[in-house]
């Protein structure tokens, strides 16, 4: 066997037009190739879209990459809006179709009061221009923030979510997202497992991180992010420690966007020796006999 089956780098969060990132699916799967990724999850936020394009990619060129089919969901927590990766869902079981279809009416619901919004503020036709980069994908504030861009309102990403698109901003609408619990449902009723996506980045006290940690162990979660590429060093460890407390399983993951200098796919993705990886609790997430010597 190669080194790519027997130690293969996963990434497990990743991004494509799908959604709010910029690459194609088949282009991020020859990207993660370049980048000798050997597990790829597609984890577009609320949708399943990119998935088949991209495995369809794998096979077409025989690539030693295994894509697994995922999802990146948002819920409401305590008022704070927290992001689930289901990992190996099954992209056409009724109840994740359904229960992305929801997610899907509130993000057009919020998407036009954020259009209504800017507009009062005198930044008019955002939900035309977010719809226009959307390109027939979900859409979200990536796109609006595109947009702001596009218009002059701001130089880069970080300055226009800091002054329109974060809490509290005028192009920030709360929204009515589902909550931890039926996002778990949804991604077990289709076979996945379900997984706390980045939870050092949520703002979150020490002693609310636990709490959410512990919330999401309750509504029967079964692993949480413990590594980026992009963390300060002891927050591995505090999250690998997290993990352990809960019973969690560890995964990983770039959260790969689009090509920039600071986040790659595959890149700096380790985990600490004291956590269970996702992969080995659930095997069917590993490359098994998949991946043949080449
Ligand atoms: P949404 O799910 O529609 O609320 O959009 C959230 C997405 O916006 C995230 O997945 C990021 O890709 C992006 N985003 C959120 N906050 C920031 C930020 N401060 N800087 C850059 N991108 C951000
Ligand atoms: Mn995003
Ligand atoms: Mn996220
Ligand atoms: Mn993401």
């Amino acid at each position: 066997m190669s080194d790519i089956a027997r130690f293969p780098v996963y990434d497990l969060h990743s991004h494509t037009r799908a959604s709010d990132g910029l690459l194609t699916p088949a282009e991020l799967v020859q990207r993660a190739v370049e980048m000798r990724v050997g597990v790829l999850a597609i984890t577009d936020h609320d949708s399943v879209a990119g998935v088949e394009e991209a495995q369809q990619t794998a096979r077409d060129h025989d690539l030693p990459i295994k894509v697994l089919a995922g999802a990146e969901i948002s819920t409401l927590w305590e008022n704070h809006e927290i992001h689930i990766v289901g990992l190996d869902i099954d992209i056409h079981h009724p109840a994740m179709v359904t229960f992305l279809a929801g997610q899907h009416d509130c993000r057009r619901t919020r998407a036009q009061e954020i259009g209504e919004r800017l507009a009062k503020a005198r930044i008019p036709d955002a939900l035309a221009g977010a719809m226009r980069l959307a390109d027939g994908g979900i859409i979200t504030r990536g796109h609006f923030a595109r947009f702001l861009i596009e218009q002059g309102k701001a130089d880069n990403m970080v300055q226009v979510f800091k002054n329109y698109l974060a809490r509290g901003k005028t192009g920030y609408v709360p929204p009515q997202w589902c909550t931890i619990k039926q996002a778990i449902d949804a991604i077990h009723h289709s076979g996945g497992c379900a997984v706390l996506a980045h939870p050092g980045r949520y703002g979150l006290s020490a002693k609310w991180l636990k709490r959410l940690v512990a919330h999401f162990r309750e509504a029967g979660g079964d692993a949480m992010e413990v590594a980026q590429c992009q963390q300060a060093p002891n927050e591995r460890t505090t999250l690998a420690q997290y993990a352990r407390d809960n019973e969690l399983a560890a995964s990983q993951g770039s959260d790969f966007h689009q090509p920039c200098p600071w986040i790659e796919l595959g890149r700096k993705l380790w985990l600490p020796a004291a956590v269970e990886p996702v992969w080995e609790r659930f095997p069917a997430l590993a490359p098994g006999l998949t991946i043949t010597e080449r």
